[in-house]
């Protein structure tokens, strides 16, 4: 079916108290490894590009290959722009026919932030692409002082731009973590109280399950995956060249193993967010 926005997935999840994963895809093995672990688990799912691939000609190319596996299969499917940095990311994402995008404003003091973001919803909007905003910076690696998100700042930022998802602070950071992680599940559940629209959970990777279940159960409705993702990917690149040894494979099929495992893994990330495997 033809890729679809968030707007027809995360409400609904939200108000089952389930989450739909969003997998960073970069290449043909990325992306039809989480809608592979999708259709297994007959789950939506959204396949989001970092803005970074936005910086030379491939969030075009695997735009178009995103929108292709889409059309040829049964589930919906999102084609999210992750991390925009700037309103030329998102008119990109408009230009290149994906149907959703992600404004990051998080590092500007607040009033740019919304100023900028009401823009980008604006321009999203206009081309019929829902927009997701973060507030409250969620860092790269994890550090002592983690500026979280206050439940009237959200709600007043959400209600100022426009937007329809929102990415918030609660303790998690991108990548993996030097040591474990406090995530302020008590703070989630007041945010969700004062904001209506679904959550977004950026920092998946490698975060207790617990919490990421607690944090589903308030109303985070996105949870993006990456980090392991492309771990297992690089893991299992290794794994097959030891295999290989010193003999000849054509690149094609010495990569299907390897799609098989990030799909694998994706799987059980798709059934954590959905709620299927307890
Ligand atoms: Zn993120």
């Amino acid at each position: 079916m033809p890729l679809v926005t968030l707007n027809e997935i995360l409400p609904q999840a939200r108000a089952e108290r389930r989450a739909v994963c969003a997998f960073n895809v970069v290449n043909c093995e990325s992306a039809k490894a989480a809608l592979m672990a999708a259709e297994a688990e007959d789950q939506p799912v959204i396949l989001q590009v970092f803005h970074r691939l936005f910086g030379d000609d491939k969030a075009r190319y695997v735009g178009a290959l995103v929108r292709d596996l889409a059309d040829h299969s049964d589930l919906p499917v999102v084609l999210h722009l992750d991390h925009g940095q700037t309103i030329e990311h998102v008119k990109m994402a408009v230009e290149y026919g994906f149907t959703s995008a992600m404004f990051d404003g998080s590092k500007l003091p607040l009033a740019e932030n919304i100023a900028q973001t009401r823009t980008a919803a604006q321009i999203a909007h206009e081309g019929g692409l829902t927009i997701e905003a973060e507030i409250g910076h969620i860092p790269t690696t994890a550090t002592e002082d983690l500026p979280l998100s206050t439940p009237e700042e959200a709600a007043e930022f959400a209600d100022a731009t426009n937007v329809d998802a929102l990415a918030v602070a609660i303790g998690t950071a991108h990548g993996f973590y030097k040591s474990a992680p406090i995530i302020h599940t008590d703070l989630a559940r007041r945010i969700s109280e004062k904001v209506a629209i679904p959550l977004v959970l950026h920092g998946g990777s490698d975060t207790p399950e617990d919490k990421v279940r607690e944090a589903i159960a308030c109303g985070f409705a996105k949870l993006n995956i990456a980090t392991e993702f492309f771990n297992v990917f690089l893991e299992q690149v290794v794994r097959e060249s030891e295999n290989r040894g010193d003999s000849f494979i054509p690149i094609d099929l010495f990569m299907n193993p390897v799609t098989d495992a990030m799909a694998a893994f994706a799987a059980t990330k798709v059934r954590m967010a959905a709620g299927t495997d307890t």
